[in-house]
């Protein structure tokens, strides 16, 4: 098994060194997106990793996902995230509470580069989502959606959204509900964020919702359980998310140990010199220290048995060490750190989103304490 996990590593790397680093930094200065290597992704089975083979997946388990996610996350930040939402926060939620028609629908699309979106965020309502505004209305054939969403990756390049809204039926609210909404319905629209710190690339949308109608059958789960199927998603998601905050780490640390052995001041390499050393040996503990972290993730999930806790430890810990080995990976280059003719500002400036999306550090210790203590700090 772990000379399989080798290869595909070997694979995906081989296909990011070839296809997708070169060009990182262009689509970074321009907010290009990646669309032209979406065939590639798909023809590799990227976008499809964790997808079963019977809906058109490469049907690979958690482990061999952990490393196409830190491979795409060493790569490029805005690409890790788009696959990470098409499969870690869609892609499982289909497989895990999907009819078998919504699986025959969704799952082959989303594997071919037909991408997915998870709407959860709105303006009102981040951190704490049970504050959505957004309303479905039930009526003789199906529910008519009305409200917006902001910070939608996906929201706009892709075939179908995750949408949580408020369902009503005959007038009362039956509480927050997944409705699997496709991009191209009347009353769906998008517009992208411009101006983003980093993951530039990336499609995120604000996305308005106006009597957008979807039938019976959109609902994924429970009417009701839309909560239910959100935890879980982001279950996964994070497990994705900290999985490429590593791989950004350790691209972080490799591109610094490059360079430090490289420079030379004072007559010899930056790398000889003990303070320079000592940026690289905290960039490598806190990298082990993630990847260990993310690898308890993967020994619970093979076992099937529920992570949580794991999930939110590796996600708040992988994600701040990233931030914390870009950052030190810019001191290393000096002021060749702060131009992008090296890839460094560009992991800092990726990096930075991670410690807030998918719920912030703050919430994340939250949910750990909460775990830990049985007692509700939000
Ligand atoms: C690039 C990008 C992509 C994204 N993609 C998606 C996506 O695909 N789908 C989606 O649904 N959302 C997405 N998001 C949204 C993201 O998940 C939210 O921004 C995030 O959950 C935080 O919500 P907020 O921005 O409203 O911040 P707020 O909730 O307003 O938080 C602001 C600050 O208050 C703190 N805070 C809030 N409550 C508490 C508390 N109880 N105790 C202590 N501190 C607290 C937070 O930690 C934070 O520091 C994305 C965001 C970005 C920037």
């Amino acid at each position: 098994m772990t000379l399989e996990l080798d290869e595909l590593r070997r694979t995906v790397r081989d296909f990011c060194d070839r296809e997708i680093r070169p060009s990182a930094r262009d689509r970074d200065r321009s907010e290009a997106y990646p669309a032209e290597l979406l065939p590639g992704l798909a023809e590799l089975g990227m976008l499809g990793a964790v997808i079963p083979e019977e809906f058109g997946g490469a049907g690979l388990d958690d482990a061999a996902y952990r490393v196409v996610i830190e491979e795409l996350g060493a790569a490029d930040s805005s690409i890790r995230s788009l696959v990470s939402v098409n499969l870690g926060l869609v892609g499982k939620s289909v497989l895990r509470w999907g009819t078998d028609e919504q699986k025959q629908r969704w799952l082959p699309g989303l594997a071919a580069g037909e991408l997915g979106a998870f709407g959860l965020t709105e303006p009102g309502a981040g951190s704490n989502p049970s504050e959505m505004a957004s309303r479905a209305v039930q009526g003789s054939d199906g529910w008519t959606i009305d409200g917006s969403k902001i910070f939608i990756t996906n929201g706009t390049r892709g075939a179908v959204t995750m949408v949580f809204a408020r369902a009503i039926v005959d007038g009362e609210d039956r509480g927050i509900t997944c409705f699997l909404t496709p991009q191209d319905a009347d009353g769906y629209s998008g517009q992208q964020i411009h101006g983003k710190l980093g993951l530039r690339s990336g499609d995120t949308a604000e996305i308005a919702m106006d009597g957008v109608v979807v039938g019976p059958d959109a609902v994924l789960g429970e009417v009701g359980g839309g909560m239910k199927v959100a935890l879980s998603a982001l279950d996964d998601g994070r497990f994705s998310l900290a999985a490429g905050a590593v791989g950004l780490a350790r691209e972080a640390l490799e591109v610094s140990l490059r360079y430090a052995s490289e420079r030379e001041q004072f007559g010899g390499p930056i790398a000889a010199k003990q303070l320079v050393q000592e940026l690289l040996a905290a960039m490598h503990v806190d990298v082990q220290a993630a990847s260990g972290l993310v690898d308890a993730v993967v020994v619970k999930k093979l076992a099937g048995e529920r992570c949580t806790l794991e999930v939110s430890t590796a996600k708040l810990f992988a994600t701040e060490a990233s931030v914390r080995c870009a950052d030190k990976a810019v001191q290393v280059h000096g002021g060749y750190g702060y131009i992008d003719e090296y890839p460094v500002q560009r992991l800092l400036r990726d990096a930075r989103v991670t410690t807030l999306y998918e719920g912030t550090s703050q919430v994340q210790h939250l949910i750990i304490g909460r775990l830990l203590t049985g007692q509700n700090a939000f």
